[in-house]
């Protein structure tokens, strides 16, 4: 899934490559996407594109008096190509869900916004105000703008798991499952450390943990042609997705906490002084 990193690495292309040019046509392929009817999609159409903006995971376009904004969800991705096809999508076939032509459609760039597998959740809004978009409206402060203060005081009397609030994009926006891990990992804190319950040291070290994972992945992101590569391009994790891999600190086998449809991962050694975490799964396994 996209997260902050990822999501401003689109915009920044999105920025240098879509601002100055006119929409030419939107083709959406599945409606399921398409969030809002009000005003209708070619309401778009002939508008020059001012500006790109990301808010938490959601990043958009502003043209004329409206913003074109997309939620990737999991498996959603932004494709661009400097020359998209004139032709026009045929619905419900392939991963692309909506398609932007931004000029003469067959002469000109755009992007198509993908959605790999069967669940669909990608989702797309057309607004004059992007606080129509009821996620956006409900996003608590933008993780790159949290200060270790704001922190503190975001966390206060929170009784949830520290892994569960800072992905919480109603506390902070633009954490997911990914960057948490990686987040803990470097605090090293426990995934189901209390969040009201950190010490003021342990709050400093969250939230320098937290700056230095997301703007080093926002500095590796930004420039890499995001925009024309798949989804899932992330390097230099140290623990996500590295079940069963050795620790780049410690040496330490990381561990994984999986439910349903997630999973998470962590090292002993750096983060619950070496307490293995129950992991349903796993136990169901052993039974
Ligand atoms: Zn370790």
């Amino acid at each position: 899934m996209p997260e902050l990193p990822e999501i401003e690495a689109l915009v920044d292309h999105l920025r240098r490559h879509a601002v100055g040019l006119p929409v030419g046509r939107v083709d959406v392929a599945a409606l399921s996407v398409l969030k809002t009817f009000d005003p209708p999609i070619n309401a778009l159409h002939g508008q020059v594109v001012d500006g790109a903006q990301r808010w938490g995971k959601y990043l958009g376009l502003h043209a004329g008096q409206l913003f074109l904004i997309a939620h990737l969800s999991r498996a959603g991705w932004l494709r661009w190509s400097d020359q998209l096809a004139p032709a026009p999508l045929r619905p419900g076939k392939g991963p692309i869900a909506l398609r932007v032509h931004l000029g003469t459609p067959g002469s000109a760039p755009g992007f198509d916004l993908t959605e790999a597998g069967t669940q669909k959740r990608l989702a797309v809004w057309l607004v004059d105000d992007p606080a129509k978009v009821p996620g956006i409206a409900a996003l608590g402060p933008d993780a790159l703008d949290v200060s270790a203060d704001d922190l503190a005081g975001l966390l206060a009397g929170n009784t949830g798991r520290i892994k569960s609030v800072i992905t919480d994009q109603k506390v902070i926006a633009g954490i997911g499952n990914a960057y948490s891990d990686e987040i803990l990992h470097v605090a090293r804190l426990s995934p189901f450390a209390t969040a009201g319950k950190l010490t003021e040291k342990q709050l400093i070290t969250l939230h320098d943990a937290l700056v230095s994972v997301l703007t080093d992945a926002v500095s590796r992101s930004v420039g890499q042609q995001a925009a024309t590569l798949k989804g899932e391009k992330r390097s230099g994790l140290r623990v996500h997705a590295r079940t069963g891999l050795p620790c780049p600190v410690c040496g330490d086998t990381v561990r994984e906490v999986s439910f349903a449809d997630k999973a998470f991962q962590y090292c002993p050694a750096c983060q619950t002084g070496g307490k293995v975490l129950a992991d349903r799964r796993m136990s169901r396994l052993l039974k």
